[in-house]
């Protein structure tokens, strides 16, 4: 089999268990190599410490199976696409040289998430110039695809996570002081909130409906795809 290098980047620890989660397991089952980047240590976060969120992603880490999980130490609510975060960033990708990538959507609530997003595209485009000297080989990836957060968009194409859920709900909840609501030390959030946990569900659960599947997360891509095989394509008629 042809195994891949999938690098998928998120701007807090438990971000990509939440969004892409199902797809990154079901990547690696495949056969491919998965390697998750966070931006920062989420230190910020309103419960919790920078420690117990180490641990608790550890800990998710093991549960999805992925090869790798680094931690660029960028300033949590203060992402930006300085000189200095996108040499971290270049140095990253050409350290693992992912054939994709995969990234918060552009638009999105939260600033650390629609500036990861940039942040990544530009790093993702200058890791290519072999020009740009980090003492490494350059690397260039054609293929980025962006995950859902808080904004909506029309996805490109929809991943069946239907043998993955469960996998991709326990990850999650590895995040303990994050999603759980039994420590009382720590104020609850919208992440230990009823509502949220029905987020994931519900919208998983309409992503998989959409392809006739019980579960899906969906991707965008900018530009278009090509197709190298028509009867190979997978999708409802409407
Ligand atoms: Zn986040």
């Amino acid at each position: 089999m042809n195994s891949k290098t999938i690098m998928a980047f998120g701007a807090h620890p438990d971000d990509l268990e939440m969004t892409c989660g199902g797809t990154l397991i079901k990547l690696k089952q495949q056969g491919h190599r998965v390697i998750c980047c966070d931006m920062t240590e989420g230190e910020l976060g309103t419960r919790g410490t920078i420690e117990t969120r180490k641990k608790e992603c550890a800990v998710a880490s093991k549960i999805m199976g992925i090869d790798a999980r680094e931690n660029l130490s960028l300033e949590d609510g203060f992402i930006s696409s300085s000189k200095e975060n996108k040499f971290k960033v270049i140095q990253v990708i050409r350290k693992y040289k992912p054939d994709l990538i995969m990234v918060h959507y552009y638009k999105d609530r939260h600033p650390d998430h629609y500036n990861t997003s940039h942040l990544v595209y530009e790093s993702t485009f200058l890791a290519g110039l072999s020009r740009i000297d980090t003492g490494q080989e350059h690397h260039r990836v054609a293929k980025i695809l962006y995950y859902i957060g808080w904004v909506e968009f029309k996805p490109t194409f929809i991943v069946d996570i239907t043998d993955q859920f469960k996998q991709k709900i326990r990850s999650i909840y590895a995040y303990e002081t994050q999603v759980k609501s039994k420590d009382p030390s720590y104020p609850q959030t919208r992440l230990t909130s009823k509502e949220h946990q029905w987020k994931i569900l519900s919208r998983n659960k309409h992503y998989g409906s959409l392809i006739g599947k019980k579960y899906g997360e969906p991707f965008l891509l900018k530009g278009y795809m090509e197709v190298k095989d028509v009867t190979k394509l997978s999708f409802l008629s409407l």
